[in-house]
Order: structure tokens, then sequence, then C-alpha cells
């Protein structure tokens, strides 16, 4: 069988030079391959770098690609900010295509009959993870048996819930060299924060502990946390190096301190096989798993960064979160990181329930003064399937029409906070910008080698060029 699997479009204004891989995609090829189906990704996001904003471009692309690889099934994956996305190119494609078509990712684990519902072209949906799903569908296993999957019957809506995966292992290498590498392996500033290198993602675990009011992270890899085993890691790591030439990896697993005997595992495998001294990595971590020994003992093993969720500076608004933190806890995980020499950056989030402009303030005060090496504000967004949707906009998805106005305002009115989204964006541009310019300008010069900053103020010269030039 062939199938296509397509990842949506996400309209940024200025496309970064290269981004982090939507791993899922490949992640989702490998059974297929290796069963010997023949797989195609046509990576929307990834041809709007090339096709710039004109989205017609991109779906222009998207159906030539349909008509020249004749696939047997489509498949998407998507997310709630993006649903639109999918409700455009399901009709795009439904028009040209008479094979199933279905969809996967959180969007559709969280609202599976809405989504058959709002998209009448979608054969199916599959919820949760859909690597042996997808595999099972498109050998042509009964509906009814198939974990997941959500389809139309007799004139109903019927599914079963999700299955994890529960050995990891089993699971082949993500296949990247379906994607578009001329993207994703462009070095850049942003996926291994201010290192200005070429990097892949991976994953070597999946699911969290933890249950913070506005994530959705269990909804799809179900409750606990599943490992891939540290021999597994390292060679997954060996191979894309030795691949793809990569200088940098992007570990997006939730924890990756979660298990520290399995991260000292790894750390040591690592340098066994003397790729401390080829690459650099990035992880993200819960601040109570950092300790000034296991950070030593990353550096040692190539781990330049470490990025913690920390929020907030306010413990009312952890609490209020369900973080499940603190912030003597995050203060004292970032003075660790910076008594061992590592990179840190905090996430932050903007917009919660009652924020003042006092709140703001204090919060970039509270980061100068504990000055990790990066941070990010990132504006809540209530998604369908966590406990914040439930609280606040249950049923508000399920009755809205799905097109990209309807979900753009949406997600733009959800502003929780007690200063209007204009006032709050006048201070991000006066307080906010100027400092994380600073901090981001100041780093990159710290941490790059000169031939690298060369490289890099040559690439945004470039750029500006090109710019001047289409104006
Ligand atoms: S925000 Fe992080 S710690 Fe909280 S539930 Fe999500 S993945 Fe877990």
């Amino acid at each position: 069988m062939k199938v296509l699997l397509i990842y949506p479009y996400a309209s940024f204004k200025v496309m970064p030079p290269s981004a982090w891989m939507p791993l899922s995609l490949s992640y989702l090829a490998a059974p297929l391959l290796r069963a010997g189906h023949e797989v195609k990704i046509f990576d929307r996001y990834a041809a709007q770098f090339r096709a710039g904003q004109d989205k017609s471009a991109v779906d222009r692309a998207m159906l030539k690609a349909l008509s020249e690889f004749r696939p047997d099934v489509v498949a998407f994956n998507t997310v709630s900010p993006l649903v639109f996305d999918l409700v455009e190119c399901a009709a795009l494609v439904r028009h040209v295509f008479n094979g199933p078509i279905l969809a996967g990712g959180h969007h559709v684990t969280a609202l599976p009959q809405a989504t058959l519902n709002k998209i009448p072209q979608l054969d199916a949906v599959i919820c949760g993870e859909g690597e042996y799903s997808l595999l099972h569908y498109i050998e042509g296993q009964n509906h009814h048996d198939i974990p997941g999957l959500w389809f139309r019957e007799n004139g109903s809506i019927i599914g079963s819930p999700p299955v994890q995966i529960p050995a990891l292992d089993q699971l082949p290498f993500p296949d990247f060299s379906l994607m578009d590498l001329g993207y994703y392996l462009n070095r850049s500033l942003d996926t291994i924060r201010h290192r200005y290198v070429s990097t892949i993602s991976l994953l070597t675990s999946r699911g969290c502990v933890k249950k913070c009011e506005f994530c959705s992270e269990s909804l799809t890899y179900g409750k606990g946390v599943r490992f891939h085993s540290p021999e597994y890691v390292a060679e997954l790591v060996y191979r894309v190096y030795k691949d793809y030439g990569i200088e940098g990896i992007y570990f997006h697993d939730n924890d990756f301190l979660i298990n520290r005997a399995r991260t000292e595992k790894i750390c040591d495998l690592m340098m066994k096989r003397g790729l401390h001294k080829q690459i650099i990595w990035g992880i993200q971590a819960r601040a109570e798993h950092i300790e000034l020994a296991l950070v030593k003992r990353l550096k040692q093993a190539g781990c330049v960064l470490i990025e913690i969720g920390i929020e907030s500076s306010s413990q009312a608004v952890l609490d209020a979160m369900h973080k499940d933190s603190t912030v003597e806890v995050n203060q004292r995980a970032i003075k660790v990181c910076q008594e061992g020499g590592m990179g840190i950056h905090s996430y932050m989030l903007t917009g919660v329930e009652g924020e003042t402009q006092a709140d703001l303030e204090q919060r970039l005060e509270w980061l100068k003064k504990v000055r990790p090496n990066s941070f990010s504000w990132s504006q809540l967004e209530i998604h369908p399937g966590t406990r914040l949707y439930e609280r606040l906009r249950r049923g508000v998805f399920e009755t809205m029409p799905w097109t990209r106005d309807a979900v753009r305002d949406y997600y733009y009115q959800q502003n929780l906070s007690a200063i209007t989204a204009e006032d709050r964006a006048v201070w991000m541009r006066k307080h906010y910008e100027p400092y994380q310019r600073l901090i981001r300008r100041y780093n990159t010069i710290r941490t790059n080698r000169p031939r690298r900053l060369w490289s890099f103020f040559a690439m945004k010269a470039k750029e500006k060029l090109s710019r001047q030039g289409k104006k």
C-alpha cells in the first residue's frame, strides 16, 4: 500500500531558517516502511519555507505530490490551533482522491466524534499513539479491532479507546529521510537555544506523571511514562549523527531526567561511543530533578542546555495551574545549572487567570534576578482535552465552526488576564522584548565559536539582501 502523510500549514509571516522537526510523522512512517509499504510525507509547514506566505502555492504543491505519488491512503496529523487547515485540506484532497482519508494527533484524540462530524471528507480518525493503529488500518484489519480508531457505521460514529504501545523499543527508528531535510537541517539559533547548529529532534520517552491544568501531553500518550532503553537511545543518536552529519540533538521528552539511572546510562553510552565529542544536545526537565552531580554528568556527555517549564514566578499561579512545583525549587534548579556550567532556558506562561501588569513586571524582575541563560513567554492556550478546557471552555470547540477565522478568534479571545491583550502587547514590546533581545545577542556571541558566528552573520546578511531585493 502507498500512504501519504500530511503535516499542517502554520502561516508564519517570517519562517525561521529551520525548526524542530515534526517527529510524529517520522515515527508513523517507520512501522509502515518496515512492513513493506511505501510512504511519502508532505510537510505543509516546511513547504511554506519555500513558497513563502502563498498558501495556494503550498496547496498546489500538496495536490501535485498527491497526483504524482498516487497513494492508497492519505493521513493527516493535526493540532487544535491548526484544525482549520485539516478542514481545508480534507476538502481539497477529497475533490481529487477517492481512497480513505484519515486524521490523527492531539486534536482528534481530544474530539474524535466532533472531528468526524465536522469534517465529512474524513473516513476515520485515530486517537492516541497512531503507529500500529495506522498500520492495522491500511492492512485491512477489522475496524472494530483497531485500538483508538473512530469511524462511521450505520449512520453512527463509533470507536474504541487507544491502547498504549507497551514496549517502545519494538518501534523501528523514526525515518527522517522522508522529511524536508533541506529545511530542517539548516543551522538555526532556535532549536538548541542560541547555538547556531544543525539539529535533529528525538523522543526517548512518552508521557508525563504530572497533571498541569493547561497541558495535553497525557491525552495522546496516556497515563505514566514509558521509556526507550538507553541502548536504543545511544544507537539512534549514533545513527542520526552518522547518517545526517548533524551537530546537535534536541530531546523532546517531557522530563529527560525523570529516571536518573536511565539518564546516567544514556550519558555513559554516548561517551563510550565518542558522541560527546561530536554533538551537543539539549533536553527538557522538571526542576526538582536537577541536581549538581547529574548536571555535571550531562555536561560531560555533551548536554549544553536544560529547558524547564517554570511558567510563573508566583506560587499562587503555580498552584492554580496544578504545576506541582515551587518558586524555590525552580530558583534552585537555575542556580544548580549555573554552578554546573549548564545552559538553562526558562519557559514562562502569560495570559493566565487574573494576570495584572504588576504580575508581568514582577516576573520580568524575577528573571533579571535569577538570570537563566534564556527565557520565553508563551501565551496560555486552552486546548480541547485539557483540564483547563473542561473547566472554562467545555463544549466550545464542539459547537463552533472550524473555519480559519473562528479558530483564530477562539485562541485570540482566550486571554484570561485582567489586562487587555492590546495593553499586554504594548507592555511586552516596551519591557520584555528589549531585554529578551539583549539576552539573545549576548548568549549568541558567548556560546558560539567565531567561525560559526561568522556563518550566522553571513546568513543574516544574505537574508537581509534577499528581503531588500524582493522589495
Ligand atoms: S506541562 Fe510538563 S510537567 Fe506539566 S503535565 Fe505537561 S508535560 Fe507534564
